[in-house]
Parts: C-alpha cells; structure tokens; sequence
C-alpha cells in the first residue's frame, strides 16, 4: 500500500471546530504525529491502532527537532503508512508547514492538506468581535510575537495603520514590551486591544484593554493571543465556554 501524509489543522481547541474531513482522516490513521496544542478529546478521535507520538514542545522534556519530524513523516509514509501530521489550527499558519511540505517533496512522499480553524478566528469568535468591519477595518495582519518583537522590526507590525487589524500570535508574557513595540509602530495609547487566552475552549479568557494599558496587564494561561485594533473596541470580557456538546463528540467517537 502506498503511504501518504495528511498534514491536517486540529482547530483552536473545541473538537466540535475540527472539519469532518480531518475527522476523516483521523480516523483512518496510522500514525499520528501531533503537536502540543492538540487536545486529548481530538486525539481520543483517532482509532485505537494508531500510534500516537507527540512532537510539540514539551515544558522540562527535549524537543523533537524539525529534522526529526520531516524524517519520521518520510519513513512511516514511505513504509505505507498513512501520517497524519496534526497541529493545532490551520496547518499553514505559524506551523512549519513550509519546511515539511519541501521535505515531503523532496522525498516525493504523497500528501495532501486538511485546513482548520486557525487561532485569530477562534478567538475572534470567544471575543464576539468581528476581524474586519467596512466601518473600521479593511485589513487583517497576522503576525507573530516572536518575529514581530525580535531584533529587526518586522515590516508587517510597522505597516499597522488604523485601518487595520493586527492578530498577533506567540505574544510571549512580556507584555509590557509589546505595548513599547505597538506604540513605536505608530499606534496610539488608546487603541482598543484584546487578549485571548484558550479560545474556544473551556477555560477561554477574553480581557480588552489598550495598547497603554496593556503593559500592566498579568499574563494570561498559554496559549494566548492579541488582537488590536478597533474591531477590539467592543470585545466581550471572559465568559466561561459552555461544556462541549459530549453527545456529539461520543457520536464522532465511534468508528
Ligand atoms: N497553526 C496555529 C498557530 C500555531 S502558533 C493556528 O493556526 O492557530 C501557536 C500560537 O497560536 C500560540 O502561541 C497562540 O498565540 C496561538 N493560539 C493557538 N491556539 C490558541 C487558542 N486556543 N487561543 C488563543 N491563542 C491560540
């Protein structure tokens, strides 16, 4: 049998987010290489057979290196097996999908991709507030704390106008220094930003606060975001999620 590698986006965290094709396949895994972020009701999805390895970061245990996830797609496809690659949100959004999809070429293993629901929509959705608004904001930027912040000023974050709406993603814990970097790219102290932290699952957390105020603020639960702009103005504060509906996921659950 041939093998192929299903590179597949998880969601932001509720399972009932995760599309009925990445169900799928899921459950016609062999192999499921999965990140950190992915939970353990999405990864109950997956047959009994399948052989689960976790590949995300790990707090206290050694990272697998990207060599060492490109090489075990490669081999498990390559011995027949179907691979799923399994990450939290879109697959294509901060996910190294890049570098896996070069690896499989070059090693001309089959795979196709399976989008999710990548983290902006899923926290825009816990925050009740739109990405874009004809009235306030034509533009959506999607930007990464790690890059954004780091040496070089990244060209996206300075291009941020009040036109538009920034969604950075790996905002880090120091707060402070991002509403420094935000104001140094031309936003005002006053622009209406939010913090989500777990979207979508049941310990979310949606704070608005500003730019300036966002300096004091504590660091909320990993993994969390920030969106800025406008739109944020009329986020909604924290409500608990309602429990997942179990009848629905217990029902996805059977073979
Ligand atoms: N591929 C993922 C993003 C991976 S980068 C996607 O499309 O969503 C990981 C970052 O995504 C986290 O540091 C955090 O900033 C954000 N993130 C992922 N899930 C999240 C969630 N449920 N709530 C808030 N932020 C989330």
């Amino acid at each position: 049998m041939k093998g192929k590698v299903f590179l597949v986006g998880a969601g932001p965290g509720d399972p009932e987010l995760l599309t009925l094709k990445a169900l799928r396949v899921l459950r016609a895994a062999d192999v499921v290489l999965h990140d950190e972020l992915v939970g353990p009701e999405i990864l109950k999805l997956t047959p009994p057979t399948a052989i689960l390895h976790n590949v995300g970061k790990r707090c206290g245990h050694k990272n697998v290196s990207q060599e060492e996830i490109n090489s075990l797609m490669v081999n498990m496809a390559g011995a027949g097996l179907a691979v799923i690659r399994l990450k939290g949100g879109d697959p294509l959004i901060f996910g190294r999908a890049g570098e896996e999809i070069d690896a499989l070429r070059r090693a001309q293993i089959d795979f196709e991709i399976v989008p999710g629901i990548t983290a902006a929509l899923g926290a825009a959705a816990a925050a009740r507030i739109p990405l874009t608004d004809r009235r306030s904001a034509c533009k959506i930027v999607l930007a990464t704390g790690h890059r954004a912040f780091g040496k070089s000023f990244d060209p996206a974050v300075e291009q941020i106008s009040s036109g538009s709406t920034l969604v950075l993603y790996m905002p880090g814990d120091d707060y402070s220094s991002v509403s420094t970097q935000l104001q140094h790219a031309g936003l005002s102290a006053e622009t209406p930003c939010v913090l989500v932290s777990q979207a979508t699952a049941e310990m979310q957390q949606v704070h608005r606060t500003t730019v300036a105020a966002l300096r004091n603020h504590p660091p909320l639960p990993a993994p969390a975001l920030l969106i800025v702009g406008a739109v944020a103005e009329s986020a909604v504060a924290s409500i608990p999620q309602p429990q997942n509906d179990a009848s629905l996921v217990n029902c996805w659950a059977q073979p």
